[in-house]
């Protein structure tokens, strides 16, 4: 089960992720990286989702260009095996 975590702004972001950021911020500091909206680590809200899937097709389009990338790279190596 995926741990995200949720500003008061609104904005998701994968676990431990955005407290380290919040963390590395400073303690009265702290903002969210996408809105810059002040936040605390004590502001976080955890959520726990199965799974989490984004509405925009942004993410798949990049998986798909780095496979394409991958299997290109994969041809170039293999005749030096
Ligand atoms: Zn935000």
């Amino acid at each position: 089960m995926a741990t995200h975590n949720c500003l008061p702004c609104g904005h998701l972001f994968g676990h431990s992720c955005i407290e380290t950021w919040i963390q590395r911020c400073g303690k009265s500091d702290g903002k969210c990286p996408q809105c810059n909206k002040k936040c605390k680590v004590k502001d976080i809200t955890k959520l726990y989702a199965p799974r989490i899937a984004t509405a925009d097709g942004d993410c798949k389009q990049q998986v798909v260009a780095l496979q394409v990338e991958n299997e290109s790279l994969k041809l170039q190596v293999l005749p030096f095996y």
